[in-house]
Formats: C-alpha cells, structure tokens, sequence
C-alpha cells in the first residue's frame, strides 16, 4: 500500500471519533465497527502490520458508499473515501476482498454487452446523430432499469433544439465500479476505451453523478486527459433552463443531493435551478447541500451490505413523508433508482423524467 493516506489513517486512529454520526453504514447497522474512525483504524493496523489480514476485516473497506460526509466534517479533510478505495485494492490484490466484490472484474464487461444490447433493442434511430457534438451518456442505471428516461432526456433535447447522441460504439459506463471495486488495473483499461470513445466530441452529458466524478476528477487524477468539456446533466439543463417550455408544474418537491454531484463536484444550484422551473415550491431536506445524506447506493454497498442501502433510503424517505410532501426529486440515475427501490408512499424522479413531464402537453391536448 502506498503511503498517500498514511497522515489521514494515523489521525482517524487517534480521533475521538467526530464524525461518528456521519456514517450510513455505522447509523443503520449500529455498528461501531464500521464508523469511520474504526475503519481507519483498521486500514492503519493492516499498514503497520499489527493486525494480519483476513476477510473479515478486509470486509469492513467495502462498508463505505463513498458519500464523503465524514470527510466534510472533519477538522483535517481526511480523505477516507481514498483511503478505504485504496484498501480494497490491496484486499482484492489479497484475495481478502467479499466474493461478490471480486466478481465486478468480469461482470463489468458482461454488463456493458448486455446493457449495450437492451439499448440496441429499445432504439430509436434519432437517437444516433453522427453529426452531433455533443455525447449523451445516461448512466448504467438507467439503460438498466429505465430505459424510457432514455426518450424523456431525447424529447427534452428536442425541445431545447440541441443536437446531441448516444454513443454509436459500446458505451454504458465509465468504469465508476471498477474504480470503487479497488480494481484500478481493469478501470485503467475501461478509461482508455472511453477516453477513445468521447474524444471527439467537444460535450460529454452524462446521466450519473458518480459517472461524471469519474470523469472530471478520477480520470484526469489517474493521469487521463479529456478533450471535451464534461457536463452533468443538471448542469447542461440549467444553462438551457429558461429556454425550457414548461407547460405543468408539481406543487412541491424535496431536491436529494447525490453525494457524488454535491459534495464531490460542488453542484448544488444548477439542479434546483431546473427543479425551480418545474414545481411551485422547493423544500429541502433538514440535511441539504454539503450536509446532506447518502441514498445508501454508491460505493457498490448494495453488493456487499444490501440492508444498508435498503435502510438509509428509506431513513432519508422518512422526512418528506413526515411533512406530507409526496415527491422526492434527485439527479442522479444510481440515487434514484436506490430511493425508488425503498417503495415507500414517495414518489422519486429522476429530473430529467421531471422535466420531460414538465414540458409535454397534458393528457387530452
Ligand atoms: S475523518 Fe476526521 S473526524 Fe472522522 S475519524 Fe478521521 S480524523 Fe476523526
Ligand atoms: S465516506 Fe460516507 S460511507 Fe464512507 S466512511 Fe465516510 S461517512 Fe461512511
């Protein structure tokens, strides 16, 4: 292991445990094993070989969702997302690492053929612009679970008159799992592939928060240089939002930060500002912005601790319930489709779904 994280492992050790209440794994599980603080802890005694490795312990590295919030709260900015990635790199590198973990190598590539040929299936041919410099790439939840936001996001480009395409070449992610898996090696090789694939084009639009991380600051910071000019969604949206023709609008609804679109990038206000457009009133969770809480989806938790994802989205689901407001509205296809799999009494869209909504004549015109 390298020695990038040995100042934030050393001060997790001795820490009395400050950003204890940050964590979704620790607060669903009630574990105190999985707080941050412990996490580090244990990275810090498998580093100075006072604790032997085992899969037990190497199993508490893919406790983490990647969320960042204990990282936000901390005195010293201890990158313990970094820290706990690197950690699965050597457990995998071990053979310490969970099997459903060790799998993501090769799953990866069966995944994109298969995803790559639903979306073959489902398409339509406008689509596929070869004269279009701008790449549509919504996110390997979506062409998953949704294909239809695939037409919502096209019948919302057509509105704003902007050209823009899906990949004509096998495209349906950037390698976001890889990366969290502590596969680097094969995300290397998926990186070289993509970096191929988007160099023509001068935008790259893309559907996933944790996609457009991987893109702005996993590649360029693994030493891939991009061409064009890397765009989430919201953020591409809201430079058009006022040319958007809304026709309805919902009454209110709570905007979800996706941990990899707010605290990692720093989107906070082009998303709401197209939320804005498209309901009468915006209410915000207790905890918003750089203080917000995980969905429990990234970080590949769903593999390896599915009741924690399955209980944090559901704990996040509580509030607006609580206050009677029926819609939850996030950015992001992974954080979505993670809040709608708590099938709780809240409605949860996707923006862009809002928005193609928002703009298409109402029922009977
Ligand atoms: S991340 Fe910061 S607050 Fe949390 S345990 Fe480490 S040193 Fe303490
Ligand atoms: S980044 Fe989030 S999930 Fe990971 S240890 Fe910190 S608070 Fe927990």
């Amino acid at each position: 292991m390298g020695d990038a994280h040995e100042r934030a492992a050393r001060l997790c050790s001795y820490c009395a445990k400050l950003c204890r209440h940050t964590c979704p794994l620790s607060n669903v599980l009630g574990s105190e094993t999985l707080t941050p603080q412990m996490k580090m802890e244990i990275f810090d005694l498998l580093r100075h070989n006072t604790l032997g490795w085992s899969s037990d312990l190497a199993a508490v590295f893919f406790a983490c969702t990647g969320c960042g919030l204990c990282q936000q709260i901390c005195e010293h900015d201890n990158d313990v997302e970094g820290a706990l990635w690197a950690a699965r790199a050597e457990a995998l590198r071990r053979k310490q690492a969970p099997a459903a973990i060790a799998a993501v190598p090769e799953q990866f590539r069966r995944r994109e053929e298969r995803l790559t040929a639903a979306l073959r299936a489902c398409a339509r041919a406008e689509w596929f612009d070869a004269a279009a410099r701008i790449l549509y790439l919504p996110g390997c939840d979506t062409l998953s679970t949704t294909p239809d936001r695939v037409d919502n996001a096209f019948a919302v480009f057509r509105a704003l008159d902007v050209s823009v395409t899906l990949s004509e070449r096998p495209l349906a992610c950037v390698g976001y799992p890889l990366w969290a898996a502590g596969a680097p090696d094969a995300a290397r090789l998926v990186a070289e592939r993509v970096i191929d694939l988007i160099r023509d084009y001068e935008q790259i639009v893309l559907g996933c928060a944790a996609c457009t991380y991987t893109l702005r600051r996993t590649l360029p910071a693994a030493g891939f240089a991009l061409n064009g000019r890397v765009l989430h969604l919201s953020e591409f949206l809201s430079e058009h939002s006022a040319q958007l023709p809304v026709r309805r609008r919902r009454p209110e609804a709570y905007y979800h930060d996706p941990c990899y679109l707010g605290r990692h990038l720093s989107i906070y206000d082009e998303p709401r500002a197209v939320l804005d457009r498209c309901v009468d009133f915006r209410r915000e969770f207790f905890h918003a912005r750089e203080r917000s809480e995980c969905c429990g989806g990234g970080g590949l938790v769903p593999l390896t601790y599915p009741a924690v994802t399955a209980g944090q989205a559901k704990k996040r689901l509580a509030e607006p319930s609580l206050h009677g407001v029926d819609l939850v509205v996030t950015a992001c296809s992974g954080c979505t489709r993670t809040l709608q799999a708590a099938r709780t009494d809240i409605d949860v869209l996707d923006l862009v779904d809002l928005v193609a909504w928002a703009i298409a004549p109402p029922p009977g015109h």
